[in-house]
């Protein structure tokens, strides 16, 4: 059974901010609601408001401008992003890990967005943007600021968020585009599953960046390895970066020697 809440459809930006600012912490935001609705049906989430994002007009969906880098909408979903030709072209990680997310038919639903804001450690696009250096536009009735993705997230299912504000955009910057980089993620079937570790790695003139998911309490970033420096270093500078644990999916002790595994093996691969 689901409990009762009240449902509102704003038809623009400003009506958005305006029902986040009177319902705050009782309103939850419905995007593709792969995750809000579970959560919902399970009593999870009890909000007093569900707030219907899709049909509000002037937030951006998803565009390339050379300028400032990949604009990424709260509309924008995974299957969206992966067709758009700038993904292709100049961020074939993205597409790496957005690959890996659920089934084509949850990806046609599920948004990038939703799937950052949802905040869990296993998130798949999340060691993405980390990687390439993504950046969180927040806005709320009180205005815009940015957050790096380094910054965003705060723990288990949170994030910088505060109760009146929405992710707008992401903005993937181009300086990042052109980077190479790849994503393995260990599943416990071959079909979709949720990650039980998940590693991104990104090479662009020189330096490397790792991106790991579940592996702590949020999605990890790994900085400060260059292309010239042995696999070692990248291997113990994500063991220092992660704290793994054990649950019923795996023993802390396999993720830390799959995350190890993963490393050597896309060190290997993205030339
Ligand atoms: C069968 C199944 C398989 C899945 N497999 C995977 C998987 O392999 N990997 C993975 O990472 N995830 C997986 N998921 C989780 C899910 O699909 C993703 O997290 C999805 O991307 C969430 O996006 P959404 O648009 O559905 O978000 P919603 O469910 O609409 O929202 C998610 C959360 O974000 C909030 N929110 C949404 N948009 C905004 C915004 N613009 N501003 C502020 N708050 C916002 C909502 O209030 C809610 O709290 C799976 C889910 C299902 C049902």
């Amino acid at each position: 059974m689901l409990h009762e809440f009240e449902y509102a459809r704003p038809a623009t930006r400003a009506e958005l901010h305006e029902l986040l600012a009177r319902h705050g912490k009782a309103a939850k935001i419905l995007a593709g609601g792969t995750d809000l609705l579970v959560n919902i049906r399970c009593g999870v989430s009890k909000p007093a408001i569900v707030i219907d994002i899709k049909k509000v007009r002037d937030l951006p969906v998803i565009a390339w401008n050379p300028k400032v880098g990949l604009v990424i909408g709260p509309g924008a979903t995974i299957n969206e992003v992966l067709a758009h030709p700038a993904v292709h072209d100049h961020f074939p990680l993205l597409s790496e890990c957005g690959h890996d997310l659920a089934s084509y038919q949850v990806r046609n639903r599920a948004t990038v967005i939703g799937n950052v804001v949802n905040a869990s450690p296993c998130s798949d696009m999340a060691p993405a943007l980390l990687c390439l250096g993504a950046i969180a536009i927040v806005s709320s009735k009180r205005g815009e600021r940015e957050v790096p993705f380094s910054e965003f997230f705060t723990g288990v299912k949170k994030t910088v968020l505060l109760d009146d504000e929405i992710l707008e955009r992401i903005v993937v910057p181009t300086a990042s585009a052109g980077a190479r980089g790849s994503y393995h993620k260990l599943k416990r079937i071959n079909g979709h599953d949720l990650g039980i570790v998940g590693v991104a790695l990104m090479k662009k003139e020189g330096v490397v960046a790792l991106g790991i998911s579940s592996a702590a309490p949020t999605p990890v970033l790994v900085e400060g390895i260059r292309e010239t420096d042995a696999v070692e270093k990248a291997v113990a500078a994500a063991r220092s970066a992660t704290s793994p644990i054990s649950d019923l999916r795996c023993s802390k002790e396999y993720r830390e020697f799959m995350i190890e595994v993963f490393i050597r093996r896309l060190w290997a691969e993205v030339k």
